[in-house]
């Protein structure tokens, strides 16, 4: 029986600059997972509030594209500041909802306002480029134009930065942006909002809408919608992707991952071990950058394993508020259940638990699950082929770099990866053979930065212009040229 943590509070959607709490509509529970309690109810928007909230969005898109852009980044410079001095209450509302470690919600939420730093750069970002006489007398233009209604759709495991990736973009080149953040994790989007809201956003530019797929079924058909961006799983993302581009909008979608993490025997053992800790255990292993199947090359393994095996059992696993705590719970009862159950397929399957994480379980109802390491793990299973997103590290050893170059260029997926090496040769050679969008060198979760484009590659990724950076500013917006002559 799951019992009420505070007071359950129902989630507002956020339409024409008020906030309004929809009735009538199926609710959902938010729960904290480290408690297993509910903690709100977030209600299940249908087409007719979708059709609202866009015809609303676009109603503030006509006014709001012809706001100089100098203008309307002076709002994204107050909600920076906003941002700043609530950044310790979000990161808690975020380790509330999610389950991840304190400081691991706080970088999050530094990743962030990243993003709307960047945003606030768009005056010199949108800029087009001239040349005069390209013809006699002709001169040549191109100007970025916003796009319009863009609809972002985000996943559970970053509520912070993901929806950040995109609105502060979109917003700062004069689109008009509706939010559908995860069911899961409401609550993180919708402080992240009232902040906005009170950095003096006009009304309707930013509409926050709460729902499943009934909800984004009705972004992807509504003809008002111009554009999609998606974060989330493959499936999910494929579907958002062919179903939006049908509708002749402009997509990217960004999908999961199977990230390999690859150890030559010149590596600093001891570094790449606490690297592969944060990689695989960090967030629980819920992110698309997580390094979930481990690749010692040669001779790396023996000494590799010992030590990560040995930094692995002493993994302080708990409740993400408390101090000292590495790795916090899985973020809902079914996906722990549902990660739980890979552990035991692998088992089945013949591979070997040097580390069990279904033995490691906290006290109380919290949906906790420990770091497992699976050894002799071998193509075919299906711990080395699915996306996990839990804390569980397949080990596959190979005899030489080019036998980790074909094992990894095998996977569907091309999200992330990373080679540990003292040899630039080694480095290089693995930085440029490889089918993947993000790969770190002795670094284990290669995030780039907000001015940096971010996406996979093959099924990590549906479209063609990435997430933030100047990508997102192609996104966002239409180029046109313009060819003028003065008789
Ligand atoms: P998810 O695909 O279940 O949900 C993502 C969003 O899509 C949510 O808002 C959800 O409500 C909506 N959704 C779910 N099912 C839908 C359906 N059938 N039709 C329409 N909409 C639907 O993903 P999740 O579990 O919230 O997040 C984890 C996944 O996200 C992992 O696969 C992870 O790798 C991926 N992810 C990828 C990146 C990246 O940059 N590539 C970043 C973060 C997370």
């Amino acid at each position: 029986m799951i019992a009420a943590d505070r007071t359950v509070e129902t989630v507002s959607f956020y339409i024409n600059g008020a906030w309004e709490k929809p009735e009538g509509l199926a609710a959902h529970p938010v729960t904290n997972p480290a408690s297993g309690a509910v903690i709100a109810e977030v209600p299940f928007a249908g087409a007719a509030e979708i059709d609202r909230a866009v015809r609303t969005a676009h109603d503030a898109f006509l006014k709001w594209r012809n706001v100089p852009v100098i203008d309307r980044v002076q709002v994204l410079y107050r909600f920076k500041d906003l941002l700043e001095k609530n950044a310790v209450e979000l990161a808690h509302i975020l380790t509330r909802e999610n389950g991840k470690t304190a400081d691991d919600a706080r970088a999050e939420v530094r990743r962030g306002i990243q993003m709307v730093e960047v945003a606030c750069g768009m005056p010199s970002l949108m800029m087009g480029d001239s040349l005069n006489d390209v013809a006699a007398g002709i001169d040549c233009k191109t100007i970025r134009q916003p796009i319009g209604v863009v609809a972002g759709i985000t996943p559970f495991n970053f509520p912070a930065m993901v929806p950040m990736w995109m609105y502060p973009f979109a917003i700062a080149c004069g689109d008009a942006f509706i939010l559908k953040p995860s069911e899961k994790v409401p609550l993180t989007p919708t402080r992240a909002i009232e902040l906005l809201h009170d950095a003096g956003l006009p009304p309707g530019v930013l509409n926050l809408v709460h729902g499943g797929k009934e909800a984004v079924d009705a972004l992807l058909h509504h003809p008002l919608v111009k554009g999609v961006s998606f974060v989330g799983s493959t499936p999910v993302a494929k579907y958002i992707y062919t179903t939006a581009a049908a509708e002749g909008k402009r997509v990217q979608a960004l999908g999961g991952a199977k990230n390999h993490l690859v150890v030559m025997p010149d590596a600093d053992m001891p570094k790449t071990v606490e690297a592969i800790i944060g990689s695989a255990f960090g967030a629980a292993g819920e992110r698309c950058l997580a390094g979930s199947v481990l690749v010692p090359v040669g001779d790396a393994a023996g000494p590799l394993l010992d030590l990560l095996v040995k930094r692995t059992r002493g993994l302080n696993v708990g409740d993400g508020e408390k101090p000292g705590v590495e790795m916090g719970p899985l973020v809902t009862r079914e996906h722990c259940q549902r990660v739980a159950s890979y552990v035991d397929k692998g088992v089945a399957e013949g591979a070997t638990p040097l580390v069990d994480g279904r033995e490691a379980k906290p006290e109380g109802e919290g949906f906790f699950l420990g770091p497992t390491i699976f050894d002799n793990v071998s193509g075919e299973m299906t711990i080395a082929k699915d996306e996990i997103f839990g804390p569980v590290l397949s080990v596959m050893r190979v005899n030489t770099l080019d036998e980790a170059i074909d094992l990894v260029n095998r996977s569907p997926f091309g999200n992330a990866t990373a080679i540990f090496t003292g040899n630039g040769k080694a480095a290089r050679e693995y930085s440029s053979r490889i089918e993947v969008g993000m790969v770190g060198v002795n670094v284990g979760v290669a995030a780039p930065m907000a001015f940096f484009p971010f996406a996979g590659w093959k099924n990590s990724f549906f479209g063609d212009l990435h997430a933030h950076g100047k990508d997102a500013v192609g996104f966002y917006t239409e180029q046109k040229v313009i060819m003028s002559r003065w008789f």
